[in-house]
């Protein structure tokens, strides 16, 4: 698949939304990216998990991690094709944990899968607990970039298979608060920091 066909799987499953929208960043921006309504389709799924595993050898691996909960949907079937065990990270009281019993053999190597990378702050607090636990990441493999300018989020290797820059504005400067249009806050938004 091309990333122009990709982006219409988005774009079809009315996932790419235009409107007023304040990020987790806290910046405002006119485009906003619900990734859950491509991936409710599971041959969604399993078509971008094939295109983000395409140049992984499933040997430089012993598990997929993702963070909770952007990342569970594509993390399962990323772990399901290169049949590896699945764990996720979570936050609760908006700190990162593992929790669910979950344990990571000592030097074991993860691959961490997200659907959505931003500013990659959930990401990288997904490592943190994974080193943590004893883990080793050692890629990051993501559907969308929304910053791809942004080469030095992350300590690991990162790919991605969409890039889609968009624009965004501090609330001071937002065109479209300019207007007084007032912004929807999206919920959920904080598991694509
Ligand atoms: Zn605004």
């Amino acid at each position: 698949m091309t990333e122009q066909e990709m982006l219409k799987m988005y774009e079809d499953a009315g996932a790419l939304l235009n409107g007023h929208f304040v990020l987790s960043s806290g910046r405002h921006s006119a485009r906003y990216l619900q990734s859950a309504l491509v991936l409710m389709q599971p041959r969604n799924a399993t078509a971008l998990a094939t295109e983000l595993i395409k140049d992984i050898n499933p040997d430089d691996y012993d598990m997929v991690v993702s963070p909770a909960i952007g990342g569970l949907v594509i993390g399962q079937e990323v772990a399901r094709q290169l049949d590896k065990p699945f764990i996720f990270t979570e936050r609760k009281e908006g700190e990162m944990q593992m929790r669910r019993g979950f344990s990571i053999p000592e030097g074991s190597r993860l691959l961490v899968v997200e659907d959505v990378i931003t500013t990659g702050g959930s990401v990288r607090e997904c490592i943190a607990v994974v080193r943590e636990f004893g883990g080793k990441p050692t890629t990051i493999l993501a559907v969308v970039d929304r910053a791809p300018q942004q080469q030095d989020r992350f300590d690991i290797t990162h790919h991605t298979v969409i890039a889609l820059d968009v624009e965004t504005f501090a609330s001071e400067t937002c065109p479209m608060c300019q207007e007084g249009h007032l912004p929807a806050i999206k919920p959920g938004s904080r598991g694509h920091a």
